[in-house]
Formats: C-alpha cells, sequence, structure tokens
C-alpha cells in the first residue's frame, strides 16, 4: 500500500477470485465456467465486429433488446453491465446503505459492501446449509439472495421468494441469478408485478461467455433507470462492440443455450450419483457446481492430481469442496481420481 492510499480502504479485503492457471495442463472444475465452446453463432457475431475506431453504443441497444425479447420484457426493464459483478456494485451503490444477505454466499457481497461503505447484515445459515427465507422477512433493509445460492447450490422456487417481495413492497429485493438456468425457477416473470424486485443473471456461466463480461439486471423501468443513473456516472461504454454482439447472438442462439445446459444438468445428476455412491454428503445443486463434504485433504490431493476445485477456508464450510460440472470426460477422470484417493485413504498414506 502507498502512502497517498486513503485510509478509509485500510481494511479493505478484495475479492479473491478461483485460480486462472496460465496454461492448459490442470484440469479447471473452480470457477463455474461453461466447460463447452462459445457457440459458433456468437463467435461469427464477434467476428464480424470491426469498427473499433468507434466507441461501442453506451445503451448497448442490441443486447438489451435480444434480452428482452428472449424474456418478453419491454427494452426499459433491461440494463446490461461488465459481468454481472459490475451490475451488482452498481446495485450496491443505489441500493446497499442498508443491506442483507446470507453469511456464506457469494464472496463478493461483503467486498462491495466494505468498498461503498454500506452498512450490512449477515445472517447464518441453517445447519444443514440452507438460506431460512423467514429469517429476512421482518429486515428492514435491501435484501441480496443467491438463487440458487453459492456455493451451495440450493435453490428456493420462485413462490418462496415471492412471498419475500410481497411482504414489504418498500423493500427492494435482489435476486442473483448467476446460475438460475442450470435448473432452478427464474423471478423474471414476477418483474410485471412488482416493482421491488431486481433480478440479475450473467452470461458467464450458461451460455459460456466468461471471457466477455456480460451481465444482465431485470426489473423495473425505474430500477434499471436508476442502474443506468449510476452506469453513466462511472463507465457509459461498459460493454465492448464485441460483448455487445456477443451478448445479443447469445440470446438469439436458444437452440445452443438449450443444448450445453441440458448436458451440464444431465452430467451433474450421473456426477451427484457417482459421489453419493462412494459415501460423500452432497448438496442438492440447482447449479453448474456441486458442494461435497469431502475435508480439505481432498481438494489438495486433487490439485495434486491435477484437478482444481475450490474451497473456502472458513465455518461452516471448511470441510466442503465447491466442484464445477465439466464434460463427462471430465467428471470421469475426477471420479477416477476421486476413487484412486479414497483407496489411499484405506490403505494409509500416500504409497
Ligand atoms: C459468477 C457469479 C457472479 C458474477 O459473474 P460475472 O462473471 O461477473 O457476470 C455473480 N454472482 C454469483 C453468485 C456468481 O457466482
Amino acid at each position: 500500500m502507498s502512502r497517498f492510499f486513503d485510509p478509509k480502504y485500510d481494511t479493505l479485503e478484495a475479492y479473491t477470485p478461483g485460480e486462472q492457471p496460465k496454461d492448459n495442463v490442470l484440469l479447471k472444475l473452480n470457477t463455474n465456467e461453461c466447460p463447452y465452446p462459445t457457440s459458433p453463432k456468437v463467435l461469427a457475431a464477434i467476428e464480424a465486429e470491426k469498427a473499433f475506431r468507434l466507441y461501442p453504443d453506451p445503451t448497448s441497444s442490441r443486447a438489451v433488446s435480444a434480452i428482452a425479447k428472449y424474456y418478453g420484457l419491454s427494452e426499459d426493464q433491461v440494463t446490461v453491465g461488465n459481468g454481472s459483478d459490475e451490475i451488482l456494485a452498481f446495485a450496491f451503490m443505489a441500493y446497499g446503505r442498508k443491506i442483507c444477505y446470507p453469511s456464506i454466499s457469494y464472496g463478493f457481497y461483503p467486498v462491495f459492501s466494505q468498498v461503498f461503505g454500506c452498512d450490512a447484515e449477515e445472517i447464518p445459515l441453517t445447519k444443514d446449509l440452507r438460506i431460512e427465507l423467514g429469517d429476512y422477512m421482518d429486515k428492514d433493509a435491501t435484501l441480496l439472495i443467491a438463487n440458487p445460492n453459492a456455493p451451495t447450490g440450493i435453490a428456493h422456487p420462485r413462490d418462496a421468494i415471492e412471498q419475500l417481495v410481497a411482504k414489504d413492497p418498500d423493500r427492494l429485493v435482489i435476486v442473483d441469478e448467476a446460475y438460475v438456468d442450470f435448473g432452478a425457477e427464474s423471478c423474471v416473470p414476477l418483474i410485471e408485478k412488482y416493482d421491488n424486485l431486481l433480478v440479475v443473471q450473467t452470461m458467464s456461466k450458461s451460455r459460456s461467455l466468461a471471457g466477455m463480461r456480460i451481465g444482465m439486471a431485470m426489473g423495473n423501468a425505474a430500477l434499471i433507470q436508476d442502474l443506468n443513473t449510476i452506469k453513466f456516472s462511472f463507465n457509459p461504454y461498459d460493454l465492448s462492440r464485441e460483448a455487445i454482439a456477443a451478448a445479443a447472438a447469445a440470446m438469439e442462439d436458444a437452440a445452443y443455450f438449450e443444448e450445453t445446459r441440458g448436458k451440464i444438468i444431465a452430467t451433474r445428476e450421473w456426477f451427484v450419483k457417482e459421489m453419493q455412491s462412494l459415501q460423500f454428503e452432497v448438496l442438492p445443486s440447482s447449479a453448474n457446481f456441486v458442494f461435497v463434504k469431502t475435508g480439505s485433504p481432498y481438494f489438495h490431493a486433487m490439485r495434486e492430481a491435477g484437478i482444481i476445485l475450490r474451497h473456502f477456508d472458513k465455518d461452516p464450510i471448511r470441510n466442503w469442496v465447491r466442484i464445477t460440472i465439466g464434460t463427462d470426460e471430465q467428471m470421469q477422470r475426477l471420479v477416477e481420481e476421486t476413487k484412486r484417493w479414497l483407496m489411499q485413504q484405506i490403505t494409509g498414506g500416500k504409497q
């Protein structure tokens, strides 16, 4: 830290992203990326983008209109950002003065709270690592719920979230649906009915575009206008020309999206059964990852075997490991390494 850094950041702990290795030797099952390539139609749309001399469209209107069309919304109910991380940052700036979220959830929430000076209350999960929505019912603060939650993968049905939204029309509920496409119910259909609901999604996971940095928010036009006010006070050109083209093409290529997410869901179901048959406890996942109670030595052993998983060294999830769902072949390799490791546990020692 330099001596010029504002002391208000003295205690700021920045977000630690999952490891992004520079070579391709390791099997990366640690940051919930899509194991399948980006859609060929999206790649073609990126390729067709040539006018880099010019600034991009600050309203990203091609992307916004494709998202609106996909969800049957009007364009003033949608905005986009440089990854949903940026949208969440704007939401913390706009609505985070008092905010409530689970103590075990997306690791960026406490970082945003700190950097934007929010008054945050973290609510513990239940013993079985679930979000108890009843705990949030009477909170007088903006509510932020990841659905499905990360890193557990557990989802609530739309009805349950709706009760939270309906309870107090003067309280904003933000639902982070980064993983919703892998088997949970989106709250987007509730937007017409409630003006105190903001839904945030990303193209990083289910649309195989983590490297393009595209996030989106859907909500009442007044909320979207707030987010755009913040965005235009910060960086109106947050999506590049390529990202805007990619976002529009990704929403239009529904067939590829359905095929790849279907494959990931099927692989997850297979992998969960395999891990359960090896006597591991696995939380019910509606995401493209599973949370498995393996203990941390397993995490280190897999790293040595060339497979990177994600471990959060904090209570009460210290004995759990988050495993991204890859292709069938990748998950078969992990199951084999897991069996080898279990054998070593039984026979004792590493030989
Ligand atoms: C991955 C993730 C995000 C952010 O994704 P972007 O790549 O910034 O769009 C937001 N919320 C949760 C819960 C995530 O897991």
